[in-house]
């Protein structure tokens, strides 16, 4: 018969699977026990809300069987099956696993390690096997198709026959090499153990033909092979055992098996509230960010089962925006079995699980601030940007739960800190929380802006990311502290030569006239700094609208040209000024040099672009020469 080549992608990895020198091929039964689970699932779900299909218990299982005689293991479940086109479509190219993404997105990791950690489905069958076969009738269907592959070249697909609803599938194990020892997978104890590990928690039994010595009947000493068929697995779903039954173990293989995420849980959560609604949720943190987390594709969502019975892959309405990268199942026996996806959403229980979901979460990230600091920071390093957006969206609704999970990189400390932390050791005549913006915190120790604070003793938080400033002008103050960038108009420091400087301010308005004039829009003023020790000029803003802001505001797709009100400011201490003071005076040629070179610096420091870089660098030879 003619194979059909697998889908460009499912070969590449098939052969990334087959060629790896993978030490952790046991997981494949974990994969398809899953499969086999969910098959039962949606089988189990349809009869339980369709009247017209009976419901026999007894009827939900898996069954694992060896011949070892033709070293084949077979994996049989009682589940919804496959059609025709179904087969084609799930196992002729990678499903939804998104593991081909991922290694796409990383092409400098080593393939093997990441199959290594999450497995990719149906596919590891091939880590075992040279010849896979499914047998498989679908619901509803009077036809049986046989799909079989014996790796990378395709797969053919066939009609046969088959009585039950659901799906056989049979491994011809590998050869056995020096290394590997395929026999194994046709061992009791070692199917046992693997089942055990991954496993347990199944809702349908998985059963085995287990051969045991027993007493012979009417007998003391004599024994007999006797073979009988077991359940293996305990059937409990973890979220229904006792936390302290519970290892980390446990709930590590279970985010594994579940595919939660391509890395390990950086905290798990047992929840179990039993109150007015009743509901248990096992929830993780995962340790990284996921590769796609903040593009479009990236979907948020929780498991949903209603008292045991899957009714949605990934329910969106159980985690707000701001906790997206939260994973796991919530199950509750409050929920009805038969609710749309529309009723849901309205759903009193479900909103009331959502809202304790999130109080939890919130709880649970406090905790780790408080008590695992090293955790948090990690954490904050994978996810800090989304509670950022969460401060900062829905207008600011969530700010009051998520301002004391922020942290910001400290100009005094050198580390990331807390608002609470900052404003504790805030001398008492501070008035203001300070802050300052730029590309990375090299460049923000650099910025002239923050010398006056700086040289006050203040402490500086310094803002990298594009939602930094948003979050915080979101915020507004805390604990009655308001926020306030170096770069502001007025930065609320008080001195004595303030009065000084309006008495000059006046005296240098004439000149600060003919510069803003030379200029013209490019700023809204040129004034005498407050702010400057040692530069000689730097950029600011009046209004609300702060540079760095027209910086993210301009790159965002459907950009409003929303421009920061920019004044030029001059350190009238400077060497420089006195130089600005000459030419104004004796020579307007060298005037209109000077102030376009300062401008043109003002702009670089602020790591904007100069908008004639030739005309610049002449500038520079002119007064070289
Ligand atoms: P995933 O389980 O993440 O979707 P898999 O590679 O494990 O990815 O499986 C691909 C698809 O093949 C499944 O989504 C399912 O539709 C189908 N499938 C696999 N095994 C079975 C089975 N035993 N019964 C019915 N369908 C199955
Ligand atoms: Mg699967």
């Amino acid at each position: 018969m003619e194979k059909t080549p697998f889908k460009a992608e499912s070969k590449r990895m098939l052969e990334m699977m087959i060629d790896s020198i993978y030490s952790n091929r046991e997981i494949f039964l974990r994969e398809l026990i899953s499969n086999a689970s969910d098959a039962i699932d949606k089988l189990y779900y349809r009869a339980l809300t369709d009247e017209t299909l009976t419901f026999d218990k007894d009827k939900y299982y898996i069954k694992i069987s060896v011949d070892k005689d033709n070293r084949t293991l077979v994996v049989k479940d009682t589940g919804i099956g496959m059609t025709k086109e179904e087969l084609e479509s799930n196992l002729g190219v990678i499903a939804k696993s998104g593991s081909l993404a991922f290694k796409a997105e990383n092409e400098a990791t080593d393939g093997h390690d990441i199959i290594g950690q999450f497995g990719v489905g149906f596919y590891s069958s091939f880590m075992v096997a040279d010849v896979v076969t499914v047998v498989t009738k679908a619901l509803d269907s009077d036809s049986a198709y046989k799909w079989e592959s014996s790796g990378v070249d395709g797969y053919t697909i066939a009609p046969t026959e088959k009585i039950e609803t659901g799906t056989e599938i049979r491994l011809k194990l590998k050869e056995n090499t020096d290394d590997d020892n395929y026999n194994d997978y046709l061992e009791e104890y070692r199917l046992r153990s693997i089942i055990k590990k991954y496993s347990d928690f199944i809702r349908y039994p998985i059963k085995m033909d287990v051969t045991e010595q027993k007493p012979k009947e009417g007998s003391e000493d004599e024994f007999e092979q006797v073979s009988e068929e077991q359940t293996i697995n305990s059937m409990v779903p973890i979220w229904r055992k006792n936390k302290n039954e519970l290892t980390d173990e446990d709930y590590e293989n279970f985010y594994m098996e579940k595919h939660y995420g391509f890395d390990k849980p950086l905290q798990h959560l047992h929840i179990s509230v039993d109150g007015m609604v009743r509901y248990n949720a096992i929830l993780y943190i995962p340790e990284q960010t996921p590769f796609d987390y903040y593009t479009k594709e990236y979907e948020k969502g929780l498991e949903l089962y209603s008292n045991g019975v899957l009714i949605m892959s990934k329910s969106p309405d159980l985690l707000p925006d701001y906790y997206s990268f939260v994973k796991g199942m919530v199950d509750s026996e409050d929920l009805s079995l038969n609710i749309s996806r529309e009723i849901l959403q309205q759903d009193k229980q479900l909103k009331f699980i959502a809202k304790n979901i999130k109080n939890k979460i919130t709880k649970e990230l406090q905790r780790m601030l408080e008590n695992e600091r090293e955790k948090y920071e990690k954490f904050y390093n994978a996810f800090g940007t989304q509670l950022k957006y969460g401060v900062y969206s829905d207008y600011g609704m969530n700010k009051e739960d998520l301002q004391d999970l922020l942290m910001f990189y400290s100009s005094k400390e050198k580390k990331l800190v807390t608002l609470d932390e900052y404003v504790s050791k805030m001398p008492e005549e501070q008035k203001f929380i300070y802050y300052a913006t730029g590309g990375s915190y090299d460049r923000i120790e650099k910025l002239p802006q923050t010398e006056m604070v700086s040289d006050k003793g203040y402490e500086i938080l310094y803002l990298t990311e594009d939602v930094d400033e948003f979050a915080i002008k979101m915020l507004v103050n805390y604990k009655e502290k308001e926020f306030k960038s170096v770069s502001a108009g007025d930065l609320g420091i008080d001195d004595e030569k303030k009065e000084q400087s309006e008495a000059e301010e006046n005296e240098n308005k004439v000149l600060f006239g003919a510069m803003k004039e030379v200029l013209g829009d490019k700023v809204k003023d040129v004034r005498i700094s407050k702010r400057l020790k040692n530069h000689p000029v730097c950029l600011t803003a009046d209004g609300e609208v702060t540079i760095e802001m027209e910086k993210v505001l301009s790159q965002m797709p459907n950009n409003q040209n929303v421009k920061a009100d920019k004044v030029l400011e001059i350190n009238i201490n400077h060497d420089v000024y006195k130089s600005l003071k000459d030419a104004f005076e004796n020579d307007k040629e060298k005037l209109n040099l000077y102030t376009n070179l300062l401008y043109n610096q003002a702009l670089l420091i602020e790591g904007l672009p100069v908008k004639d870089p030739v005309e610049f660098t002449n500038d520079i030879c002119k007064i070289m020469v």
